[in-house]
């Protein structure tokens, strides 16, 4: 294994941090990964001026030309894979057989997909709506100067979800990894350096109070895109109202209900669960972490899902039979663990697999048999955690639905396709799978209602975030 890259990446040169040195841990062991100097307000400074300079120049060459350079990123990501695959799990914590195979595809196919959209923008026809000798046109343009704030759960496809679509559009971006998992997006800078003109992608490090702070409030930043804690979304609206008003781009959490109809499949429910629940450890914005079922299957279901868990398995990152890892820090243990033991402590049933690794921040897979009002069937716990609630009609499983404060991923299982599709239609969420739950598709937008926050990830719906519409007339 190379050495970590752990320096800042600014106007296309690495530059060693000139703040407070952060600690990137090995969840998985526990211990220490690699120190990374953070940002200095100078350096934060100095990395959005350099992207207001990149912008003037990136966002007029042609579409074809932008393009090509994100198909190249693209294959250099491919070429590299193993080396970016191995910074990812060790950092983050995740199978590598995972990352391998599937998040560095997916990382590699959004820059593609971008690459080829940005040749296939669409727009309203130009005409004369206010008759002849007046020619209305429209222009997508970029935005300017993007400030980019990542989480930890998926470092480099939230980065590329981020990246890809911004920079396709002409704009530049100032991208800051979590604190916690900030060496994959350093290395993938290493690609940037070779093709991206200096100064269209820079990557500063450190905590978000700080570096987070003075990027987003920057005055030369025209839009903030976070992928985040409700409680971060809050700070960027804040951040948005200042003496210059930005647009905001927000992924927030989520609590995904799982609704299971008393006609639903169980066997495929549960099949699709030890996946959707459980991979990255739950630690995932739409993870199936609540089932609402009806209260003919709640049993049935309950037993299938206790021998599931049973049989998980998890344990280190490197292992090739693991489903998942551990979470991603000792706070985050301390966290999903204070969840169920105050589960037990109302006494609610708790089900857990085995211990798995003695070192390391290994949570087992969890099963909570809890009422709606329960805080573990309310909260994000982001944690290898599921609740099962019973219900009595479906009309009461979509109002408690509804009810969360949350909107991002949602699924209903039914094989009346009238009844699933009524409810799937009713549904307040942004993303509704029928029959299934996590599957993503690049061509499609991802993206929350209410507290899981606004705008689209991924799809053509993504690019246009990342430009400004405007009105030309030619009198
Ligand atoms: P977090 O909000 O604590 O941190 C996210 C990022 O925001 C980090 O880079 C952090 O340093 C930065 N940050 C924190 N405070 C800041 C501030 N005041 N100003 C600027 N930046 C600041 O969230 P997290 O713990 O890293 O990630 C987990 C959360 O992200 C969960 O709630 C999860 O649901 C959500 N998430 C959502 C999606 C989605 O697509 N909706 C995807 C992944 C994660």
């Amino acid at each position: 294994m190379t050495p970590f890259a752990t320096r800042l990446f600014i106007n296309g040169q690495f530059v060693a941090g000139q703040g407070p040195v952060e600690t990137a841990f090995e969840p998985a062991l526990g211990k220490p990964l690699a120190d990374i100097a953070s940002a200095s307000p100078a350096q934060v400074d100095e990395a959005v001026r350099a992207a207001h300079a990149a912008y003037k120049v990136w966002s007029r060459r042609p579409p074809r030309d932008r393009s090509a350079a994100l198909f190249a990123i693209a294959a250099a990501i491919e070429a590299r894979a193993d080396t970016l695959a191995e910074v990812e799990s060790r950092n983050a914590g995740k199978p590598l057989r995972f990352v391998k195979a599937g998040e560095l595809a997916n990382v590699a196919d959004v820059f593609r997909f971008f690459g080829t959209a940005v040749r296939n923008m669409p727009a309203p026809a130009a005409g004369n709506y206010r008759g002849a000798g007046r020619t209305s046109l429209v222009r997508r343009d970029p935005i300017g100067v993007i400030a980019q704030i990542a989480p930890w759960n998926y470092p480099l496809l939230m980065a590329a979800w981020k990246i890809a679509p911004a920079i396709a559009a002409g704009n530049a971006v100032v991208i800051k990894p979590s604190e916690m998992t900030p060496l994959s997006l350093l290395a993938l800078s290493e690609i940037f350096a070779e093709i991206l003109p200096p100064g269209v992608v820079n990557v500063v490090c450190g905590n978000g109070p700080d570096v987070g702070q003075a990027l987003i409030t920057h005055d030369l930043v025209r839009m903030i895109s976070l992928t985040g804690d409700v409680r971060t979304g809050r700070a960027v609206l804040q951040a948005a109202a200042g003496p210059m008003i930005k647009r905001t781009h927000l992924e927030l959490g989520g609590k995904a209900p799982v609704i299971v109809c008393a006609d639903a499949d169980l066997d495929k429910l549960v099949e699709t669960l030890r996946e959707a629940s459980f991979y990255n450890a739950g630690q995932d914005c739409t993870a199936a972490c609540r089932i609402l079922a009806h209260r003919d299957v709640v049993q049935p279901l309950t037993d299938r899902l206790e021998a599931m868990i049973g049989a998980l398995v998890y344990g280190r990152p490197e292992r090739d039979d693991v489903e998942f890892g551990p979470v991603i820090s000792a706070r985050q243990h301390e966290r999903v663990d204070g969840f169920v033991e105050r589960a037990r402590a109302e006494g609610y049933d708790v089900m857990q697999g085995a211990k798995a690794e003695t070192e390391g921040y290994f949570f087992s897979p969890t099963l909570v048999a809890a009422p709606i009002e329960a805080e573990i069937v309310q909260k994000e716990v982001f944690g290898p955690v599921l609740s099962i609630t019973p219900f009595d009609d479906n009309q009461q499983a979509l109002d408690w639905a509804n009810a969360s404060e949350y909107g991002l991923g949602s699924s209903v299982w039914s094989q009346k396709t009238e009844v699933a599709m009524e409810i799937a239609n009713a549904l307040e969420y942004g993303v509704t799978w029928i029959n299934t739950h996590g599957v993503m598709a690049t061509e499609m937008p991802h993206g929350g209602m209410k507290n899981s926050g606004y705008g689209s990830d991924l799809s053509m719906q993504s690019l246009l975030d990342y430009t400004q519409i405007r009105h030309l007339m030619l009198g």
